[in-house]
């Protein structure tokens, strides 16, 4: 950020509307051929792509899905350049990302799980919570990326339990367990949505009125008829 240091302190701070400008400012003094310029395009292309993603639900991939896919997740974010891929070119791509720091883990290992953990922190309500909390590193690697983790990763209650669980117990095999506690809560958020169309987060569900469905939903996830 080249121009920065001419703006007042009060309008650093913002990082988000002003940021932009300067952006677009730094794009319009390059050249239209230059590399850095084509760059900086497609570097807020993505960001674009990702709001697009996170606040209106419109996905828009580097290559569509032949076929059909029913899971919540269809597309995974490489979290390194933010290119949208399917399950399978995720794991072909991240390999050979550009942006990729050389510090990086080789290999596409927990690819999937990061991508899910990145974009679940991005789209939760309570961001700053799982932006320094001990779950976010611990636990939600351990499982794949599968639509009963992104449920349980993007319930701000269910995290919120997960880390309190996480804090009061000091074994190391605790996050396994916080991890399948955390997935039987969301398998039951999953069947609770399925019955009540008011049911969103897991909270709605924490209202006496919603005790039948709770049961109905428990009923549901045990296998009881
Ligand atoms: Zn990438």
């Amino acid at each position: 950020m080249n121009h920065l240091h001419r703006l007042p302190k009060r309008l650093k701070k913002d990082s988000t509307g002003i940021m932009k400008r300067i952006l677009v400012y730094k794009l319009l003094k390059l050249s239209p051929e230059c590399k850095e310029r084509l760059a900086l395009v497609s570097s807020m292309r993505k960001q674009g792509y990702l709001y697009m993603r996170t606040d209106k639900n419109i996905e828009i991939p580097v290559r569509r899905l032949k076929q059909i896919d029913n899971s919540v997740t269809k597309y995974f974010v490489c979290t390194y350049c933010l290119d949208q891929y399917s399950k399978q070119f995720l794991y072909r791509y991240v390999r050979i990302c550009k942006q990729r720091p050389a510090t990086a883990e080789r290999g596409s290992r927990n690819c999937l799980a990061r991508s899910q953990t990145f974009l679940a922190t991005l789209k939760s309500k309570n961001q700053d919570f799982l932006q320094s909390s001990r779950i976010k590193e611990e636990v939600f690697g351990l499982r794949r990326a599968d639509d009963i983790s992104y449920t349980a990763k993007s319930d701000p209650l269910i995290c919120l339990y997960g880390e309190t669980l996480l804090k009061k117990h000091k074994r190391q095999q605790i996050c396994t367990t916080v991890s399948n506690k955390m997935r039987e809560i969301a398998r039951m958020l999953i069947a609770l949505r399925d019955i009540s169309s008011s049911v969103h987060m897991f909270f709605d569900a924490m209202k006496p009125g919603m005790f039948q469905d709770i049961i109905t939903a428990t009923k549901v996830i045990s296998g009881y008829d």
